[in-house]
């Protein structure tokens, strides 16, 4: 294959806008909640130099706010979220493969609702069916923590990441209490 027939395929995978499903801007927006438009200040120009046309943003709580407020930080992230993509009409919150189309034929940036760790759930499942409805549409249920949903990875001092063998874990005496 040459180098031009493998650009010319990359350029048409491309074509649609790139699709990037992990990016913890709700976080982001969350800790910079006293400013307004940062969305189109910070983050519009990157996303645009970067043909971005989806965008999965997740929802991730920081070790401070756990236990106690991880709820409610979530919640806070997506309302941050909703209010800078209503400022901002090149983005769109979007909940369905029907809206991201809609959203990439009027040339908007998609923005997907994830969850990275399910510590927002806690232990009721219920909380579930108000995050769908909010928007959320994937969620990786740990990342670097153990949470009720599994055991997550450590991060070493040497900021390498290991992700810790989830099958012998789960088969310990009180894992899932
Ligand atoms: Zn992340």
């Amino acid at each position: 294959m040459t180098d031009k027939s493998i650009e010319e395929r990359i350029d048409r995978l491309q074509a649609g806008g790139i699709i990037d499903l992990h990016f913890d801007l709700p976080m982001d927006l969350y800790e910079k909640r006293e400013r307004k438009n940062v969305l189109e200040t910070e983050f519009l120009s990157e996303l645009e130099a970067g043909n971005i046309g989806v965008v999965g943003v997740a929802i991730y709580i920081e070790d401070r706010y756990l236990p106690e407020i991880g709820l409610r930080v979530a919640l806070d992230q997506i309302a941050r979220l909703y209010a800078e993509a209503h400022a901002c009409p090149r983005f769109a919150i979007c909940k369905s493969y029907h809206e991201i189309q809609k959203a990439r034929d009027a040339d908007k940036i998609a923005l997907l609702i994830t969850m990275e760790g399910a510590e927002p759930l806690g232990t009721d499942l219920n909380l579930l069916r108000a995050f769908y409805e909010l928007g959320v549409r994937s969620i990786g249920l740990t990342h670097a923590r153990r949470n009720a949903a599994g055991n997550g990875g450590v991060f070493a001092a040497t900021g390498s990441s290991r992700v810790w063998s989830r099958r012998s874990r789960a088969h310990q005496p009180g894992w899932f209490q």
